[in-house]
């Protein structure tokens, strides 16, 4: 597909990522024509997706300011022999915020709603009806996919947005509450507080098995929020998601250097190998996409970005090692809790996936809470 001359950049899926790189083009490189491509009705599916300020350069932060729905001035976090507020800033991102920012800033011509796509190839993509849209190069930011190639545990959780009877008091997020019956693994409730009385209450678990039986983490959703005393009066939404934690695998397995399409999100494997979480390196090469003069070879510089990132990251695949392996299920929140007696800037480090050497030392250092055995033998696994 050419418009005017100029080679358009066809992205595939119209999730997070995809959708990033079409506003940081629409603002950077209006002049390259652009066609986004997803298969719902909306873009960006239904999230709240949400990071700490220190995970996204203050430069970079226009791309993902339109899109955020609340911002608190720190952060709690609470454990049975630890209880925390950090002063790191929270935001949280809203689907439909992104979904409005990009009807505002594309043109209709710059997007496709309602199609499928059946493939992606370097030079375009066809829709599952047969049609062939072809641009040089495509970029393929579909989700998750060829996780089989990894060697992963899980994070699964299920929020529900509760409408309160009264306020909750809550004045910040409860990034972890562990002071929960850990069931199925690392279990903790995550908080969010939109409005005096409106409140995101997530279960969250780190769990090997992916299965999530929703009417019974919906029960503990309502009695948790019960025991905190607040009155529920209606649901205003819910979600689920299941997110991979990286422990290892072959990463040419699961991204072949075999001259296929660029990808971007999770289908690059651009996820912090221990949270799941894709935002900050969404931002980030969404603008290193539209910042490149030429993007006839975006496939080989994504993957080589993706496989510098599983090199630089292996350090936390270890740490999830030691969370699944080397703790039992029911111990794990005890890693989590040792790991928040460090400095914020630290923790910062770590959510950014930017732990300096003298950072991992202080992570591994202390008296372990893991068998020291188990955790060993992880080291060299
Ligand atoms: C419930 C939930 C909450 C999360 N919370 C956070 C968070 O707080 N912070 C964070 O950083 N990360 C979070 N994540 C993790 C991660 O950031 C998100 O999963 C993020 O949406 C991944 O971005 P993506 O663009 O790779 O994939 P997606 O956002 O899933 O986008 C893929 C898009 O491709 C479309 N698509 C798929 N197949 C086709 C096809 N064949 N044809 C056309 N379109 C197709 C989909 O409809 C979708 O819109 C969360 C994940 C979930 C599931």
């Amino acid at each position: 597909m050419t418009t005017g001359g100029a080679q358009t950049l066809v992205i595939a899926g119209g999730g997070l990522a995809g959708s990033l790189v079409a506003l940081a083009m629409a603002r950077l490189r209006p002049e390259v024509p652009i066609l986004l491509v997803e298969a719902g009705a909306g873009f960006g599916g239904n999230h709240i997706w949400s990071f700490f300020k220190s995970d996204v350069a203050a430069e970079d932060r226009w791309l993902v300011e339109p899109i955020i729905a609340a911002s608190w001035d720190g952060y709690d976090v609470r454990f049975p022999d630890r209880e925390r507020t950090l002063p790191t800033r929270y935001h949280s991102c809203r689907s439909s915020l992104l979904d409005a920012a990009l009807r505002a800033r594309l043109r209709p011509d710059q997007y496709r709603l309602g199609a499928p796509i059946a493939a992606v190839d370097p030079a375009g993509l066809t829709l599952e009806g047969g049609e062939r849209i072809a641009g040089a190069p495509a970029v393929d930011a579909r989700g998750v996919d060829r996780l089989d190639a990894l060697d992963l545990g899980w994070q699964k959780f299920l929020g529900v947005e509760y409408r309160l009877d009264a306020p909750h008091g809550l004045e910040r997020p409860i990034v972890m509450d562990a002071i929960v019956d850990q069931e199925d693994g690392y279990r903790f409730v995550y908080c969010l507080p939109f409005a005096p009385d409106r409140l995101l209450v997530e279960d969250t678990y780190y769990s090997t098995d992916p299965g999530l039986d929703s009417t019974a983490v919906d029960a503990r959703i309502r009695a948790y929020a019960e025991s905190r005393g607040w009155r529920i009066a209606g649901v205003e939404s819910r979600e689920e998601g299941l997110l991979p934690v990286a422990m290892g695998g072959d990463f040419d397995a699961f991204w072949p250097d075999d001259g296929g399409p660029a990808r971007l999100g999770l289908r690059g494997g651009f996820f912090h190998p221990t949270t799941g979480y894709s935002l900050p390196d969404a931002v980030r090469l969404a603008l290193l996409v539209a910042r490149q003069p030429d993007f006839s070879a975006l496939g080989t510089l994504l993957r080589a970005e993706a496989v510098r990132l599983w090199r630089d990251r292996s350090f936390y695949r270890l740490l999830n090692r030691m969370l699944f392996r080397a703790a039992s299920p029911a111990e794990r929140y005890r890693v989590l809790e040792h790991f928040y007696r460090l400095d914020p800037a630290t923790i910062e480090r770590f959510y950014a996936a930017r732990s300096t050497p003298w950072d991992k030392m202080r992570i591994m250092s202390g008296k372990p809470p893991v068998p020291i055995g188990k955790a060993l033998a992880q080291l060299w696994a």
